[in-house]
Formats: structure tokens, sequence, C-alpha cells
């Protein structure tokens, strides 16, 4: 791997851009937690596909589907920034969070969880947070139990974040929105009610409203259990595909009064029906370096 560019600010975000041996191209971000310093967050968000091929109509990463990247290639980017901070991989950072959601949906990749699993051979980093961010396609049964089975073996009491992105509750919707065959929202919620243990980060369900989605909080508090589930309320990013899809965002960049009360009105009725709710504004950190699955800068620029 040899990196193409790097671009932004040391403190806020760095995107960087690499090409394997063979001509894949692969982005990757370090980003600082907007108010507090280095040595109380960092975060690492690394690709784990060449591509994507989940081609949800929000996101330029499915625009092509090169295949899935090697353990090693995932460590290489990690290695790439943590070395230009910390060279000898000690990594004294209270809170080192590690996104495995640039490009590429996770749990078609195994090797994610060996590189979750093995991190802590090659840097020495007490503030290790994995934090998974996923679909959850039909037939990642064995990546999800092998999640669960790492959580509760290396990362339980709150020291690992697990995301589902739904976006809609409305089921027609959410399969031209996400067009591949997927869990059903009661399969999340199952999965969620096992993956959970008392001390655990609730399990995020994210939704990145756009107004042909539609929302049903009731519907989402009859399947999810506020005890066990949060919710995240994220923009939707102005990618080519949700221009070309005509999708409209309820939360904007530079927010409109409109779009504001229409989202405090969402996230009140999901603390109403007794969700703990995350309202991600639209010029947020969390946006700056896509820690939600479905952003990327490779597609852009092709
Ligand atoms: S949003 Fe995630 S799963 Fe969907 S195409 Fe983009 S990277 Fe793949």
């Amino acid at each position: 791997m040899k990196i193409i560019s790097s671009n932004g600010k040391e403190d806020l975000a760095i995107v960087h851009i690499a090409e394997s041996s063979t001509g894949n191209l692969v982005e990757f971000v370090e980003s600082m937690h907007l108010q507090k310093p280095r040595s109380e967050k960092w975060i690492l968000t690394i690709s784990t596909l060449y591509g994507c091929p989940v081609s949800c109509t929000i996101c330029d990463a499915g625009s092509y589907y090169l295949g899935r990247m090697s353990k090693e290639a995932m460590f290489w980017q990690l290695d790439y920034m943590i070395s230009r901070h910390y060279p000898d991989s000690k990594i004294p950072v209270k809170q080192l969070k590690v996104h495995f959601t640039r490009m590429g949906e996770p749990a078609f990749n195994m090797s994610v969880l060996d590189v979750i699993n093995e991190f802590s051979w090659y840097f020495e980093a007490p503030g290790f947070m994995p934090s998974i961010s996923s679909i959850a396609p039909k037939g990642s049964e064995k990546f999800f139990d092998e999640l669960l089975r790492l959580k509760n073996e290396k990362f339980s009491g709150g020291r690992f974040q697990l995301q589902f992105s739904i976006h809609t509750t409305d089921e027609a919707k959410r399969d031209e929105l996400i067009p591949v065959k997927k869990w059903s929202l009661n399969k999340i919620a199952e999965y969620g009610s096992k993956f959970y243990v008392k001390g655990d980060r609730k399990i995020t369900l994210s939704f990145a409203p756009s107004r042909e989605n539609p929302i049903d909080t009731k519907v989402i508090r009859g399947i999810f259990d506020p005890a066990v589930f949060l919710i995240k309320l994220t923009s939707l990013n102005t990618t080519q595909n949700a221009l070309k899809n005509e999708l409209t965002p309820v939360i904007e960049h530079g927010s409109t009064q409109e779009g504001e009360s229409a989202i405090n009105s969402l996230a009140a009725n999901f603390a109403d029906a007794g969700f703990e709710v995350l309202l991600i504004p639209g010029n947020s950190e969390e946006l700056v370096i896509g820690s939600t699955c479905g952003q990327n800068l490779i597609a852009h620029s092709r």
C-alpha cells in the first residue's frame, strides 16, 4: 500500500487515501473530538472493503465493489495513522475509538473480527474501543455470533460500540434504500437483546432521515427495547447517489427552521417513547469523519 494523498487539519480530521499493490484505492480517516485533546479521545475510521456491494441509495461507496480488504490491509491503515503520532505503538489515549465504517459493510469481511481480536498484539492501547456499524445483511449470522462472543470475552463493560443503520420504518422503502436481503427489524431487535448485557453501551439504531423515507416511532418502540437500544438521528449526506436518487435530507448542513422543527419533533417522539436520542447536527464531527456507514470521498473523486 502507498499513500496517495492526505488532506485536512491535524486538530480536526485528516482523510488519507492509499493505493493497494493491485491498484485499488482505500480511504481512512483520523480525527479529533472537537472539545477534547488527543490524550482524551482520538478517532480512527478505516475501510473494510474496496467499495461496497450493497449500493445503498444514500451512499457513494456502493458505486463499485472490488473485494474484501485483507486483515493486513486493515492493520496497514491503522498502523499508518498510529505511527504518525505514536511511533512506539504505545497509545496513551483515554478513548481510542476505531470505526470499521468508512468504505464497506463490515459484516461481509470476517477479517474485521481478526483485527479487533488481534489489535492488542500490535498496539498498547488501554483505551481501545472498536465500533461496528452495519446494515445487518442476510447471511451474516456467523459474523455477528462471533462478534458477540468477542465482545463478551474482551470488550464488555461499555468498551464496544455497535450500530445498525435503519433509516426508515417503511419496509418497502427500506428495501429500496438498502437494496440487499437483510435482517428484519425483529431479527435486529432479537440479536440486540442477546448482544447487550448490563454495563455495555446501548446498541445504536441509526437514522439519516429523508422526507421520502418515513420513520414511525411507534413501529420502532413496538419492536425495540429502549433499555437495550438508543436512537441516533444524523444528517443525510448530500452524496452523489443521494442527489441522483432525489432524497431530501431532513437535517441539512446549515439547517433550515423547517428542518430543525421536523427533526426536533422526531427526536421528541422517540424520547416520549422512552428512547435515549442522539441528535447529530449537520456540521458535526461525526459527519466530518464519516463514522456512519456511507460516506466516501473516493467515489466522489472517481
Ligand atoms: S451505506 Fe454502508 S452498506 Fe450501504 S453502500 Fe455504503 S458502505 Fe455499503
